[in-house]
């Protein structure tokens, strides 16, 4: 059966960023696909519980600060300390800062650099050593953004890490294709979440955004769900390295 392929029960899936927006929802579609969730959270609440657990996938929330690489290890431990294994990586924590580009700080060039593309990857690297070992491959999935591909205005340090996190997905994939490790991306369009809520509030902005998107609507934490459960599933196998634009038809125009 094709859809078989696309069948997650008996898998093991981290999460980052898993109670809000995007996360939560990419969370609540793998769980929908039988796998069993780790949602990483930082100061919200693992607000999915209930919705993941109603699915009958399980649920194990750990709390972690990822603006250093020290929680890595811990998620890694406490994962197969719970359910004895991993098999799919969602790195989709992130953060943004909105400045001029001649006012930027340093503080907010570090703060999103180091949440958004040095954890990003150390917890692949920690992900993959635990795949190897377990000689079972696995799914890593980033999330990119339009700013992979375009500059924007006025988040300089958010295009250097969503840029970074397109050029990693590439070389990862090429380093462990060999142990049967798929590491693809989502470049997420204008979605309606706490990460774009100044623009959709600035009456301009929202204006020229909406004319821009061919679907004439922001996306919704839903509309990851089928992308992400082909990215972590048997059905995109021969898939290395993709960055896959799920965006309205933004990029298109
Ligand atoms: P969001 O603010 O709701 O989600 C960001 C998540 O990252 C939150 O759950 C937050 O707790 C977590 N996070 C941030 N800093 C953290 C830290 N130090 N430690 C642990 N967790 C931390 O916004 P979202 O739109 O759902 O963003 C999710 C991802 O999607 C981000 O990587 C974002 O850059 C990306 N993205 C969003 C859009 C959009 O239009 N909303 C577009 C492209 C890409």
């Amino acid at each position: 059966m094709t859809l078989q392929l696309f069948n997650l029960a008996g898998k093991v899936a981290i999460v980052t960023g898993s109670s809000t927006g995007l996360g939560e929802g990419m969370a609540y579609g793998l769980a929908k696909a039988g796998a069993d969730i780790v949602g990483i959270y930082n100061k919200d609440l693992p607000s999915n519980k209930e919705k993941i657990e109603a699915t009958g996938s399980r649920f194990l929330g750990i709390q972690a600060d990822l603006s250093s690489v020290a929680p890595v290890q811990e998620i890694i431990s406490k994962t197969v300390e719970a359910f004895g294994r991993v098999d799919i990586l969602v790195n989709n924590a992130g953060i943004i800062r909105r400045n001029k580009s001649v006012d930027f700080t340093e503080e907010d060039w570090d703060d999103v650099m180091n949440v958004n593309l040095k954890t990003l990857f150390f917890l692949a690297q920690a992900a993959a050593r635990q795949f190897i070992e377990q000689g079972s491959g696995g799914k890593i999935v980033n999330i990119a953004s339009m700013l992979s591909f375009q500059g924007g205005i006025l988040v300089p340090s958010y295009t250097a890490s969503k840029s970074g996190v397109m050029g990693l997905t590439r070389l990862l994939a090429c380093e462990w294709a060999p142990h049967n490790i798929n590491v693809n991306a989502i470049a997420p369009g204008y979605m309606a979440t706490r990460n774009t809520q100044p623009i959709q509030d600035d009456p301009v902005r929202n204006k020229q955004i909406l004319e821009r998107i061919p679907a004439g609507r922001w996306g919704s934490p839903d509309d990851l769900q089928g992308t992400v459960v082909f990215l972590a599933s048997e059905a995109s196998r021969y898939m290395q390295g993709h960055t896959l634009a799920v965006d309205g038809g933004w990029l298109a125009r």
